[in-house]
């Protein structure tokens, strides 16, 4: 996929793009965002994993730029700190959506849907982060079961989730959908197994989704890769690495915000690599 961003992946220059009324951001562009204080008033953003490491991280920082977060995870005493935190801050209240995308079912995110048109009226942004690593080693001897769980959190669930949402989302004026990626998800690496293949279908549904909708709606699909970061899920893949060299969540928060404001209308169907190698 191009690092040029002003011709969205499959978009011949006779195709019109129906958002891109200016120039769009640059990966650069996205990278170095300086958000504006109210940057995300208004807006109604999901974060999945919310619970801890980059998807916490997230949802505190959408709130501070005055999103309102719908905070979507496995465990309720971590979403519980979360919104208490964003209340101390003083962000708009948030709201709690326990939800395991191990086992949850499409019937359950329809219901979703509904809760949060009843309840908040409005989607604009989702954040997929929700994520787990399951096992580093060869694909001869990747235990099957694991290999499922990994796919379904991973890619299937949030393939379920973004459909199941997408009503609300192409209600918005300008709906953004931010998958999570990974380094190893655009050049797949010996023994990262399900967990690199997850990534590669994820990158993969955001371009499909682009070329779907980007001549008939508002909506635009878009892939972070964070890099490095210092989170739980980076200790268990790389036990030996000390933590301090790497960056924080809160380090590469401007891309995340830029992906969910208006100051990225028009950048579709990108991967943007948050920490390149130069
Ligand atoms: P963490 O392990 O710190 O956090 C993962 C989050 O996902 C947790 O909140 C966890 O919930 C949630 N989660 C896991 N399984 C489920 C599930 N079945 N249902 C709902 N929520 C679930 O990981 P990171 O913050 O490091 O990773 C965030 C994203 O960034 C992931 O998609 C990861 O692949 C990606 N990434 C991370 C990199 C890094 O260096 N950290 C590098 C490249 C990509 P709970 O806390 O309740 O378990």
């Amino acid at each position: 996929m191009s690092d040029n961003i002003n011709q969205p992946a499959n978009q011949t220059n006779n195709q019109k793009n129906v958002q891109s009324l200016t120039q769009p951001l640059t990966h650069d562009d996205i990278r170095n965002f300086v958000p504006p204080t109210h940057c995300l008033d208004g807006k109604t953003i999901l974060v999945t994993g919310a619970g801890d490491g980059i998807g916490r991280v997230a949802a505190l920082t959408y709130a501070r730029y005055g999103a309102t977060v719908l905070l979507l995870g496995r465990t309720s005493s971590k979403l519980e700190y979360v919104y208490d935190e964003i209340e101390s801050l003083g962000g708009k209240q948030p709201a709690m959506l326990p939800m395991n995308l191990e086992g949850a079912t499409y019937a359950e995110m329809q219901q979703l849907e509904g809760l949060i048109d009843k309840e908040v009226g409005q989607l604009d942004g989702i954040l997929h982060n929700a994520g787990v690593l399951g096992q580093l080693t060869p694909l001869e001897m990747y235990d099957v079961d694991t290999f499922a769980q990994v796919m379904k959190v991973n890619f299937t669930a949030t393939f379920m989730l973004t459909q199941a949402l997408l009503p609300l989302l192409k209600d918005a004026d300008h709906g953004s959908i931010v998958f999570t990626s990974s380094t190893v998800g655009t050049h797949p690496r010996a023994f990262w197994g399900a967990y690199a293949l997850s990534k590669q279908a994820v990158e993969g549904m955001s371009d499909i989704f682009t070329q779907e909708t980007q001549n008939t709606t508002n909506l635009r699909f878009n892939c972070i890769n964070p890099g490095a970061t210092r989170t739980n899920m980076r200790a268990h893949a790389y036990p030996g690495e000390n933590p301090m060299s790497l960056k924080t969540p809160e380090d590469i928060m401007a891309g995340y915000v830029c992906l969910m404001s208006d100051a990225s209308i028009g950048v579709r169907g990108q991967v943007v690599e948050l920490q390149p190698k130069d």
